[in-house]
């Protein structure tokens, strides 16, 4: 029997809205719980303890029967997201997953190892910057990339909000220059969880996006890739789209 996991909610498919995979149709797996609390998260319903109770631990079979109901059971690129869904048992699910053809790309800020790691497809790293007022310990992030053993696609995503940021991404590149990075403008007005209210700045959004472009451009930092949140520019915080 393997354990639960904590799921806060599972929707698809739409399409992956940021990053290496943007615009691949993806199925959603969230999770609930997270061992950051970042000052602009943009998914508090799947991080805070008021919502611990939407939180359902759900067997793999429920979870898995869900994903394929969902995609048709067609084969779809399975995204596991969170909250930090490094936290959740994920291997067995994956593993399941791979013997129908589905693939696995988990986004996790490389805070917590998993084994499971390495039998993922691709592996987003998004470490976060200073103003998300959490600090990143390399340790664990190096245990990360150690797990993984260079099995999946490793990426590095980061969002940048301001010049201090755009600082702690260009380190984060210089640690680990093998590896392609996405930067994607922070989104300043997240969502309220449980607001209907799906509004978001996105005029401001833009206007990040473009400092973003000319500050990549003029460094000419030419690895970098730079990226919106085309969920955000399509459907602003509507939530599971
Ligand atoms: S790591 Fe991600 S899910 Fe966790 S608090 Fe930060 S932004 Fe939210």
């Amino acid at each position: 029997m393997h354990p639960a996991i904590r799921v806060s909610e599972i929707f698809g498919p739409t399409i992956q809205g940021e990053g290496v995979l943007i615009g691949l149709p993806t199925v959603f797996i969230r999770t609930g719980g997270c061992d950051y609390r970042c000052s602009w998260c943009d998914s508090l319903h799947a991080v805070d303890n008021q919502y611990r109770n939407e939180w359902l631990p759900m067997p793999i079979d429920a979870v898995w029967q869900t994903v394929h109901a969902l995609s048709g059971g067609r084969p779809v690129m399975v995204s596991l997201s969170g909250g930090n869904p490094a936290i959740q048992p994920f291997g067995p699910l994956i593993e399941r997953g791979h013997r129908e053809g589905y693939r696995f790309a988990l986004e996790t800020q490389g805070s917590v190892v998993r084994k499971w790691f390495a039998d993922l497809d691709v592996l987003i790293l998004s470490p976060k910057p200073p103003s998300s007022e959490m600090t990143t310990s390399w340790a664990a992030f190096e245990a990360c990339l150690e797990a993984a053993q260079e099995k999946p696609q490793i990426v590095l995503k980061l969002v940048v909000f301001d010049e201090s940021d755009y600082a702690y991404a260009k380190e984060v590149a210089a640690r680990y220059p093998h590896l392609p990075i996405y930067l994607q403008p922070g989104n300043h007005t997240p969502p309220r969880p449980g607001s209907e209210d799906t509004s978001v700045d996105l005029d401001g959004i833009m206007m990040r996006m473009e400092w973003l472009v000319e500050r990549v451009t003029s460094d000419r930092w030419f690895e970098a890739r730079v990226l919106p949140q085309l969920h955000v520019l399509l459907w602003g915080n509507k939530r599971a789209v």
